[in-house]
C-alpha cells in the first residue's frame, strides 16, 4: 500500500499536501522547535494565522530547516480586524513580512464577520487582487457556512480553494461539506482529531474524541491510535486535515497515517459518531476577539 502522503489538487490546479501541521496555541517561544520537528518528521504544509502571533517563528523554522521554499506549503489567515480592501492588502504585507516570504501558498479569511459582511467581501476582493498579482498561489475562507459561501460567491469572482472549518468525528458539518463539494472547494478540518473537545484548561464537561470507544476499537483493529484513525478517516473522505502538536512523538504519530486503510464499515462507524454539536464558536456570532489588533511586521 502507498506510504507517500496524499496531496489534493485545488480548484486552480495548485497542489497542496492533504495533511498539514497546525500551530494554534503554540506559544511563540516553542514554535521554532515545534515546526522544525514537524518539518524534520516530514510535514510539508504548515497552517498558521496572523491571530496566532507566531508567524515570525514559523518563517524562521522553515528557513532553519534548510528545505527549499518550494517544498513547504505555507498557509496563513487574515484576522477580522484587518478586513476591508486596503486593510487586507496590508494584512498580506504584515503576514508575508513576519513569515519572511515573498509569496504565500494559501491565504484565507479567518472568519466571516456577520455584522461586517461588506468588509468581509472587501477583504476577499483583496485576496483576489493578491492572487491575480501572484502574491499568493491560492485563496480561501474559514468558518464559512453554506449561506456565507452563497453570499460570497454572489458578490465575488474567484471560488475559494479551501474552506477550513471545525470538523472531527463529533462535529462533521455534512451541510458545509456538501456545499464545499458542490462548489469545488476543498474542506479542511480544523481540530481534526477533536482537539477542541479536549483542549487542556477549556473546561472538562466535554467528551474527548480521544476517549471514544468506537475509535478505540477501530484503532486496536489496525494497531493504530485513535488520533491516527481520525486522520486516516479525513484523508479517505478527501479532506485536508491540520493536526497540531508540540510533542515530537505525537508529531510523528500524526504523520504515520499511510500504509493502512479503514474499511467502508469503519468509515461509516466514524461517520455515525457525529453529534451535530459544535465545540468551537458559532460562525454566525460576533466575538470580542474580532477587535484583536495584528501588529506590523
Ligand atoms: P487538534 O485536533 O489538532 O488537537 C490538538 C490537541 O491534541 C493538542 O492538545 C495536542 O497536544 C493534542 N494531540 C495532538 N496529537 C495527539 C495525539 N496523537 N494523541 C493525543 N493527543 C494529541 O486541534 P486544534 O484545535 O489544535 O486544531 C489543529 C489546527 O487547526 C490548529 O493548530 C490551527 O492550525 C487550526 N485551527 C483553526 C481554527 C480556525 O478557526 N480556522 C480554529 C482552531 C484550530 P500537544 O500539542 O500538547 O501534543
Amino acid at each position: 500500500m502507498a506510504t507517500t502522503l496524499p496531496t489534493l489538487t485545488l480548484n486552480n490546479g495548485v497542489t497542496m499536501p492533504a495533511l498539514g501541521y497546525g500551530v494554534f496555541q503554540t506559544p511563540p517561544d516553542e514554535t521554532v522547535a515545534a515546526v522544525r520537528a514537524a518539518l524534520d518528521a516530514g510535514y510539508r504544509h504548515v497552517d498558521t494565522a496572523a491571530a496566532y502571533g507566531n508567524e515570525r517563528e514559523v518563517g524562521r523554522a522553515i528557513r532553519e530547516s534548510g528545505l527549499n521554499r518550494d517544498d513547504v506549503f505555507v498557509e496563513t489567515k487574515v484576522w477580522v480586524s484587518d478586513y476591508g480592501y486596503d486593510q487586507t492588502l496590508h494584512a498580506f504585507e504584515k503576514s508575508a513580512g513576519k513569515l519572511g516570504l515573498e509569496q504565500l501558498d494559501l491565504l484565507i479569511l479567518h472568519q466571516p464577520a456577520p455584522t461586517r459582511f461588506d468588509a468581509t467581501l472587501d477583504a476577499y476582493r483583496a485576496l483576489e487582487r493578491l492572487l491575480a498579482d501572484g502574491a499568493v498561489r491560492a485563496i480561501g475562507v474559514s468558518n464559512f457556512t453554506p449561506a456565507h459561501l452563497d453570499a460570497l460567491l454572489e458578490a465575488t469572482d474567484v471560488v475559494p480553494a479551501v474552506n477550513q472549518v471545525e470538523l472531527h468525528p463529533y462535529f462533521q458539518q455534512p451541510e458545509v461539506q456538501a456545499a464545499d463539494a458542490r462548489h469545488g472547494i476543498v474542506t479542511q478540518a480544523w481540530s481534526p482529531i477533536g482537539g477542541i473537545t479536549f483542549y487542556p484548561g477549556w473546561g472538562d464537561d466535554r467528551r474527548s474524541t480521544l476517549d471514544d470507544p468506537t475509535l478505540a476499537a477501530i484503532a486496536a483493529a489496525h494497531g493504530k491510535t485513535p488520533a491516527q484513525v481520525m486522520l486516516r478517516w479525513h484523508l479517505q473522505e478527501g479532506r485536508s486535515a491540520i493536526p497540531k502538536s508540540v510533542t515530537p512523538s505525537r508529531i510523528a504519530e500524526n504523520l504515520a497515517v499511510t500504509g493502512f486503510e479503514l474499511t467502508a464499515d469503519e468509515v461509516a462507524a466514524v461517520d455515525a459518531l457525529d453529534s451535530g454539536r459544535r465545540s468551537g464558536p458559532d460562525p454566525e456570532g460576533e466575538r470580542e476577539l474580532f477587535d484583536l489588533a495584528i501588529p506590523e511586521a
